[in-house]
């Protein structure tokens, strides 16, 4: 690839969705029509478009619609979440073409826990009848901190003896294929992008609600990772004064006052829960924290205002992180937002709207992701294909 004209012209195509005429393209990049025709052509030698019918009424001839080509490359994801792995393996236009998902093997030997991932990626390939020549890679989304440049998951807080593991190498030997490790929440913010319609692009920020919350963050169709690549580390800001400690020592941070944990523990507290559920650790933590927000969707007053209080203090955080940033949307998403998108909907884009600096500029949307459930392990294969054929602006200076 490495060509950044044919990277621009392949992410317009991509984001048309009923295809682009080379007239369009030209108007759209503003290359001239002898570069598009040439690039277009290469685009289809390598079959990564495809001429899809013609279009147009009226005078002249009508135009062949350039549309990308969903099996000219596919990338494997997989998520590696301290509960659940789930993989995947995504089509070019971001369509699922097979998943599947495992408990996480627990036990501190990494080692033995990469060649089982191994194995059961090259059973997927082998189960969606993809060709393995057209698998460009696998990408891992893990949970953070992570060392980009290295390829490790430091010492990740529910992953015990994965401490400086090298994922990225380890599962490339073991597979022979290109690898690439990223944070969940950046990955999800990836997903949005490539497999997200609307809501991917321009500048936003996609709020995960995972175990933890931490956001992924794009800015004018760009991912942003920071210098080690762990931008997003949103979970210290305060968002309740004097409210519940937390592990960083402050008091009342988004994260100490509103992850699933929290949410349950309170609902036990307060009797909405029973004691079955006191068990706030591990897998246990999402059958009742669902508990609680099918409770507050059947209308129960208590369950619903423990949602409603934690939706208004994460609201409070993402009105800091939009105020920074100047983004035009809020995505939500991740594995426990499904529960929580009713009320969230309702109240966080009334705050947001009101604490935005630029309300008098812009409007911010507030929705839920279009990925769905598996927004991690999509995300994780979209990073192979915005790895290879996204235009970034480090590419045109790589280039230079
Ligand atoms: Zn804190």
């Amino acid at each position: 690839m490495g060509d950044f004209n044919l990277t621009v012209i392949l992410d317009a195509i991509r984001r048309a969705p009923g295809g682009l005429s080379r007239v369009e393209l030209a108007q759209i990049v503003g290359l001239s029509p002898q570069t598009i025709s040439n690039i277009s052509r290469r685009l289809l030698d390598q079959n990564l478009i495809v001429e899809a019918g013609k279009e147009g009424s009226g005078p002249g001839k009508p135009r062949t619609m350039l549309r990308l080509n969903a099996s000219g490359m596919y990338a494997v994801g997989v998520h590696l979440d301290p509960a659940v792995t789930t993989f995947v393996v995504l089509d070019l236009v971001g369509s699922v073409v097979k998943h599947t998902s495992t408990m996480t093997p627990s036990g501190a030997d990494p080692g033995a826990v990469i060649d089982t991932i191994a194995a059961q990626i090259t059973r997927l390939v082998a189960d969606s009848g993809v060709d393995p020549a057209r698998v460009a890679g696998i990408g891992v989304a893990s949970p953070g901190p992570i060392d980009l440049e290295a390829g490790t998951v430091v010492d990740p807080p529910l992953l015990p003896g994965w401490d400086r593991v090298p994922l990225r190498d380890a599962l490339a030997r073991a597979t022979g294929l290109f690898v690439l490790v990223d944070k969940d929440v950046t990955s999800a913010a990836v997903a949005e992008t490539w497999a997200g319609g609307p809501s991917g692009a321009g500048s936003f920020i996609f709020m995960y609600m995972g175990t933890g919350i931490g956001c992924g963050i794009v800015l004018n169709d760009e991912v942003v990772r920071g210098t080690s690549g762990n931008a997003g580390e949103i979970g210290h800001i305060v968002v309740d004064p004097g409210g519940a400690p937390c592990d960083c020592g402050l008091t009342g941070c988004v994260k100490s006052t509103c992850i699933p944990q929290v949410l349950v523990a309170q609902a036990v507290e307060a009797g909405v829960l029973d004691g079955s559920h006191q068990d706030t650790n591990g897998p246990a933590v999402q059958d009742s924290f669902n508990k609680l927000c099918a409770l507050a969707y059947d209308g129960d007053d208590r369950a619903t205002r423990i949602l409603d209080r934690s939706a208004v203090l994460v609201a409070r955080a993402v009105s800091v992180i939009i105020n920074a940033l100047d983004v035009d949307r809020v995505v939500f998403g991740g594995p426990f937002w499904s529960g929580l998108s009713g009320r969230y909907l309702k109240l966080v884009p009334g705050i947001v709207r009101e604490n935005s600096a630029t309300r008098q500029i812009h409007p911010i949307d507030v929705v839920g992701t279009g990925v769905g459930e598996d927004v991690g392990a999509i995300g994780a294969a979209s990073l192979v294909l915005e790895h290879t054929l996204a235009p970034r602006s480090q590419r045109l200076l790589l280039e230079g």
